[in-house]
């Protein structure tokens, strides 16, 4: 498919915003939660997961059971080991001297914590000697996966970071998540000279082209837009074929707060679907938070800091890829809801929070009006404009008429408990509404 780009500059003089309907090719399904229309989502049985995190398979510093193993003991309900370019589908030896090369000197090594937790399962830790090297063979994904998995409890879903360069050597990151089979999705290079914005499309094509041909839903979600200042809010807006990206990513290199003179990750998320919305008739992005874990020894790039929770039927992989592009998942680093509620009639939002502790809660719900002021981002009738703060564990609003999205941002009183950055509070993130079908 080649969809058609209108190439005007994203945010310039843009006062004639409502042609969004007319004429305007749109590609898609509806963008919204549920396709559009009303929805009361009890979240309290959904399942949480992370969609992003690395292991000895590329740059990660532990095995890939050591890692599974602690998601599920954390309580997650699936978990996606997404290396670099690299399914965990072949035959790999890694020279324990390198692994213990990836990790602090904290304690033990891996090898010797690997050792020690399937010290009950002789014969499962396979090592050789190659030419005075002791050798370790890290485990495929079929061989790992029955330790933990157990039908509606816990499930592993087989992913790859698509780990691209654009000609300018940015990195453009995309996960393919709920891979089929052994078939990896090939990166761009840099020596084929893409911009970012054509990197990003042909990665998106790629994975769409994957699914049709195997039959598999599968997630494709941007990551850290901002890790190396790569990709623009604008740019994002402009690939049709983009559903997804990563609102937080736990990695704390990312620049996910933006600097100065460049939005954050929240901020990037408003204008992106601005403009997707207002001038390209384009659905909003979904956000997902995850963790882009690399280090399990103490290091500061560890597990457990974002995910998502998803309102799937069944803990299939099929069935939690099929929910989250229906917008059936929030986003948290920590605040947990137990109900979102979208009246479409009355264009009220609603979301229950789950009680922690003795935190309090404050509700953002935020939007952008259809003639929004670009030259205003920050203030009244600017992009992401935030509508109303709502302090409570219920918080309602209704969604102004001139909207043209809706969404709400939980912020706790509580800390973090693993932070990627200073004074990072628990939150949680829903998903777009659009309010009109
Ligand atoms: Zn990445
Ligand atoms: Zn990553």
């Amino acid at each position: 498919m080649a969809p058609s780009f209108p190439t005007k500059p994203a945010l310039a003089g843009v006062a004639a915003l409502i042609l969004v309907t007319a004429g305007v090719w749109f590609p898609f399904a509806a963008p919204s939660q549920d396709a559009g229309g009303s929805f009361d989502h009890d979240t309290t049985g959904w399942f949480r997961g992370n969609t992003h995190t690395h292991s000895l398979w590329s740059d990660g510093n532990d095995f890939p059971e050591m890692i599974v193993g602690w998601y599920r003991d954390q309580g997650y309900d699936f978990i996606a080991l997404s290396d670099h370019n690299i399914l965990a589908t072949t035959e790999k030896w890694m020279d324990v001297e390198a692994i213990a090369k990836r990790q602090r000197a904290i304690g033990r090594t891996a090898m010797q914590k690997y050792q020690a937790q399937y010290a009950s399962k002789p014969g499962w830790i396979e090592t050789r000697d190659n030419g005075g090297k002791t050798e370790v063979r890290l485990k495929r994904i079929d061989e790992y996966r029955p330790l933990f998995e157990k039908e509606g409890e816990f499930l592993v879903v087989q992913a790859e970071e698509i780990t691209s360069s654009s000609g300018e050597g940015k990195p453009v990151h995309i996960n393919a998540v709920n891979l089929p089979g052994d078939e990896l999705i090939p990166a761009v290079k840099k020596e084929e000279g893409l911009s970012g914005e054509v990197a990003m499309r042909t990665i998106f094509q790629r994975v769409d082209a994957h699914e049709k041909k195997t039959g598999t839903p599968i997630l494709a979600h941007l990551n850290h837009p901002n890790f190396q200042w790569a990709l623009t809010a604008e740019e994002m807006a402009r690939v049709a074929e983009g559903r997804a990206f990563e609102v937080y990513n736990g990695h704390p290199g990312v620049n996910h707060l933006g600097d100065a003179t460049r939005p954050g990750d929240e901020r990037i998320w408003d204008i992106a679907n601005t403009i997707r919305l207002a001038e390209l008739g384009y659905p909003p992005l979904l956000g997902v938070a995850t963790d882009d874990s690399h280090t399990y020894h103490g290091g500061d790039v560890s597990p457990g800091r974002g995910w998502v929770v998803v309102g799937s039927e069944k803990l299939t992989g099929d069935a939690l890829i099929e929910a989250m592009k229906a917008g059936r998942f929030y986003a948290s680093t920590g605040v947990y809801l137990d109900r979102i509620t979208w009246d479409a009639a009355s264009r009220t939002l609603t979301v229950k929070i789950r009680p922690d502790g003795d935190a309090t809660f404050r509700t953002a719900f935020i939007g952008t009006r259809q003639d929004y002021d670009a030259t205003q981002p920050a203030g009244k009738n600017g992009i992401g404009e935030v509508f109303a703060e709502i302090e409570g564990l219920t918080a309602r609003f209704t969604m102004p008429a001139d909207a043209l999205y809706l969404r709400a941002t939980i912020t706790a009183s509580a800390r973090h408990t693993n932070p990627s950055y200073p004074e990072q509070k628990k939150q949680a993130w829903t998903q777009v509404v659009v309010g009109k079908e």
